[in-house]
């Protein structure tokens, strides 16, 4: 057996700026927008928050992510936060209680008008999240997120705060935090500077209630298949026409209730 140290690629990693240090201690623009996220995992975050456009937004102090962890709130010894649902059944319900506390630690210094600071909670019997949501959410100030956890919470909670619920769509997830992170990230996304060019987010899918065109680019060729001729004829106003078919094309075969909505639009905009 050798004595020299096996490789395990890279074990050593230089102490840099982890993506969690993105959280802390970045330049304070005094009107940056600012997500609050009330977790029981705030090593969920930033997650892939960090990565790349979000994260150098983060990282340049663009937006700003705070978490609020629901444990710190927790009664007793054990910091419990959950209990056994009233009336029985499987699973546990976190308490209404400690997370009205986490939810009063987590608002202090916001604007209390929702509209600028909306109060959300992540759950699948929310109103489904979109585009337009996403735009409204950047439009304001901030926001404050809850993540929840097993069989979700207490409802008096929701009632008390007045919460808005947001689904990520039609499906069970265990937590809230990745449906926080899909929210955040299409919100984030329309912060003004994050994306580099500000004019690819009025173009792609849902800005005008279609789905985006097919994209391409080199090589010219690919196992036979051709970029479309008029995408390289350098002929705008044809390639603009060209897109636009497109979209009606996809939209219609993939989302009748788009393309439905679309043409109530078109005749609205007709009469008037
Ligand atoms: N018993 C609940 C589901 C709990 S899932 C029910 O049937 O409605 C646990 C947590 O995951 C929820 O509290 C919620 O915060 C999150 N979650 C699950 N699915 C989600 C979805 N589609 N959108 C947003 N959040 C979701």
């Amino acid at each position: 057996m050798s004595d020299k140290p096996k490789s395990h690629g890279r074990l050593k990693i230089a102490p840099t700026l982890t993506p969690r240090a993105l959280m802390d201690e970045r330049p304070r623009l005094a009107s940056a927008w600012e997500a609050r996220v009330i977790t029981l995992f705030p090593n969920a975050f930033p997650g892939v928050l960090g990565e790349s456009l979000t994260g150098r937004a983060l990282d340049e102090g663009l937006w700003r992510l705070e978490t609020v962890e629901l444990r710190q709130f927790g009664e007793g010894k054990h910091r419990n936060v959950d209990d056994t649902p009233a009336g029985g059944g499987a699973g546990m319900v976190l308490r209404a209680d400690v997370l009205a506390s986490a939810i009063d630690a987590a608002s202090a210094g916001e604007p209390t008008d929702r509209a600028r600071w909306p109060l959300v909670y992540l759950s699948p019997r929310g109103a489904r999240f979109d585009q337009a949501m996403a735009r409204r959410f950047a439009a304001g100030d901030g926001i404050t997120l809850i993540c929840g956890r097993f069989e979700g919470v207490d409802e008096r909670v929701l009632e008390e705060y007045d919460i808005e619920e947001v689904s990520l769509g039609d499906f069970v997830l265990t937590g809230g935090e990745i449906a926080a992170q899909a929210l955040l990230d299409a919100t984030v996304r329309l912060l003004p500077g994050v994306l580099g060019n500000a004019a690819s987010t009025e173009d792609e899918s849902f800005s005008h209630g279609l789905l985006e065109h097919p994209q391409y680019t080199r090589p010219a060729e690919w196992r036979g298949r051709a970029i479309p001729p008029v995408l390289m004829s350098g002929h705008h106003g044809e390639i603009e026409r060209w897109r636009r078919d497109q979209s009606e094309r996809i939209t219609r075969a993939r989302r009748p209730d788009l393309w439905a909505a679309h043409l109530a639009r078109l005749a609205k905009q007709d009469k008037a």
